[in-house]
């Protein structure tokens, strides 16, 4: 984080690492997800689209290397210089078969101008088989391996259906942290029945677990989801824009000041976004978090306690 940053942004930390803009291409890489598939459940979590949280990325139809060349092609006039890593992003991108990984994570780096790689996926597909690729791609590239944990409140956890408890994540942090590899956390705020101290003590949580970085929005109610038949029928509490502006900025201020924020507001699809119709103005979300920080002077580990 430099002195005139309020927080550490991945846009920073990239372009300080590699010395050029760095832009992620997401793909859909084809795979599914147990939490949907119904070898742990079925329908997924409550808040999950048929494209399996990846409203962005490239069409799974396509190959992985149509996939990037097509974004590619999209993004080459504005930014010439620039270097790429290959995201996974869709559904569960460690729930395959050791070879089948491989090959789909080589194809995507064998991309011209892909620095690295970054993975989604959940701590329970993170077998010692699949650690061990892991650790052999972090020993050769830029990885990354992201975690949707939402929350640490097991409560909240069984009413999005996340499928997996605490102790879950614990050990995948604790075995990607052995091995060095970097870990990215998905946190969602305004969860049904969560203020802000709940919100506050999950981003403490991961904190004390040593997360590289974190992602976090508001929630998003999407079209077609069960969220969505929830949300018609019990109409629970959505921040507006200010509320979310002034809940996220506070919330900066209690992470540590390595971590790397990757997002701070969500990126929901008009067609596919329900509520809250504001996230999709995100030029007013993201001026308003420095607005208001500088205003209040807030900055990213001004409330940090390291209890580690
Ligand atoms: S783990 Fe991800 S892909 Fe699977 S149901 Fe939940 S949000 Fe969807």
């Amino acid at each position: 984080m430099s002195n005139t940053e309020l927080y550490s942004s991945l846009n920073s930390y990239l372009r300080s690492k590699f010395g050029c803009k760095v832009i992620k291409l997401s793909i859909d890489g084809g795979f599914s997800c147990p939490n949907r598939d119904g070898s742990l459940a079925y329908g997924g979590c409550i808040f999950c689209s048929e494209e399996g949280s990846g409203e962005f990325s490239g069409d799974r139809k396509l190959s992985i290397t149509q996939q990037m060349k097509d974004q590619s092609l999209l993004l080459e006039t504005k930014w010439p210089e620039s270097k790429y890593i290959a995201y996974f992003q869709n559904f569960t991108n460690t729930y395959d078969n050791i070879d089948s990984l491989r090959k789909k994570y080589d194809e995507a780096l064998a991309f011209p101008n892909v620095v690295g790689i970054a993975i989604a996926t959940r701590p329970d597909c993170l077998s010692i088989d699949v650690l061990s690729l892991l650790s052999e791609y972090n020993s050769k590239t830029f990885l990354w391996v992201e975690l949707g944990l939402q929350t640490i409140h097991e409560k909240t956890a069984d009413f999005i259906r996340r499928g997996y408890g605490l102790r879950t994540f614990d050990t995948a942090m604790k075995n990607l942290n052995s091995l060095k590899i970097k870990t990215v956390s998905h946190i969602i705020l305004n969860l049904p029945g969560e203020n802000f101290d709940d919100m506050r003590n999950t981003l403490e949580y991961i904190s004390s677990k040593q997360v590289w970085g974190v992602k976090l929005q508001m929630l998003n109610i999407l079209k077609n989801t069960d969220l969505e038949k929830h949300y018609l029928s019990d109409k629970f509490y959505l921040r507006s824009a200010d509320e979310y502006i002034e809940l996220i900025s506070n919330l900066i201020t209690y992470l540590p000041p390595h971590m790397v924020i990757h997002r701070i507001t969500g990126d929901g699809k008009k067609e596919s976004l329900l509520a809250p119709l504001w996230v999709l103005d995100k030029r007013y979300v993201l001026n308003g978090i420095q607005k208001y920080m500088r205003l209040n002077n807030l900055y990213q580990s001004k409330n940090y306690l390291d209890i580690c």
